[in-house]
């Protein structure tokens, strides 16, 4: 069993989340599609069966511990090891001009919720699995907004909880790679998604090639990193 590459990706029934699942599946990964809305989710799912990939559907709201202790056990059953977790699903609750002068605190809470102690909470409950595969990998989908190198007052809690996902990596990093786990970040750039908006530079194929490459080509020392087009990043 241990033969067959296993990938989780989070957020995944749209946009970067659900391209990722469609490159992963099509470089003959298993992936298991997460999301937390069902009927969104199954319908994606099966656009992508129908293609022939091996895709299937579990139910998880990053923002909730008990949905992940609940995914957590019921991967224990079904599988043995995990190769790759994608913690993509997130959230930009900020209005358009909010400014880190105005910000109401419960912004922050809410954003850091799914995007910053989602993934560590996934991780913290997955390690198992990934410790049984032969080259563990979390990849976390980061943003530019997060680099303290270059912080400027945009989507501040939004930026807040890319910037402490970030610090998530480099400690998740370093706590794992006595275990072979590799743990990095990455910023897809500007997509066209529902968050990113039409005008965005990039396609979700281009959002997504990162993360594909550094599931299945990157060196398999690369750890604790942030990356933009398969390049390491100032944090
Ligand atoms: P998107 O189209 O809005 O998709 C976001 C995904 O996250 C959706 O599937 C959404 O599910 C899911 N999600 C949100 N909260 C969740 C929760 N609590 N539990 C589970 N799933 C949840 O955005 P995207 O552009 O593809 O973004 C994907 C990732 O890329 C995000 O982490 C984002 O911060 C990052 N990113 C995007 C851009 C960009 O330009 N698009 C730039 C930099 C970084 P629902 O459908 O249920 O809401």
């Amino acid at each position: 069993m241990k033969t067959e590459k296993i990938a989780l990706v989070t957020g995944a029934n749209k946009g970067i989340g659900f391209e990722i699942t469609r490159q992963l599946a099509s470089s003959g990964f298993q992936v298991f599609l997460t999301a937390r809305n069902r009927q969104r989710a199954e319908e994606a799912c099966s656009k992508l069966q129908k293609d022939g990939l091996k895709v299937e559907f579990l139910q998880l709201d990053v923002a909730d511990e008990n949905s992940i202790a609940q995914l957590a056990k019921e991967l224990a059953s079904r599988i043995d090891h995990l190769d790759v977790l994608v913690n993509n699903a997130g959230t930009l609750l900020d209005a358009p001009n909010d400014s880190i002068l105005q910000v109401d605190p419960k912004v922050i809470r809410l954003t850091l919720e799914t995007n910053t102690f989602g993934p560590l909470r996934l991780t913290q409950k997955l390690v198992p699995l990934l410790e049984k595969s032969s080259s563990g990998k979390v990849i976390n989908v980061s943003s530019g907004g997060g680099q303290l190198s270059d912080m400027a007052d945009w989507a501040p809690a939004y930026s807040l909880s890319k910037t402490a996902l970030n610090a998530v990596t480099g400690m998740l990093a370093a706590a794992l790679k006595d275990k072979n786990i590799c743990v990095n970040s990455i910023c897809p750039g500007w997509v066209r998604t529902d968050m990113g908006g039409a005008n965005a530079s990039r396609s979700v194929e281009q959002g997504a090639d990162t993360v594909t490459w550094l599931a299945t080509e990157a060196p398999s020392d690369l750890t604790g990193k942030f990356l933009r087009d398969r390049t390491v990043i100032p944090w």
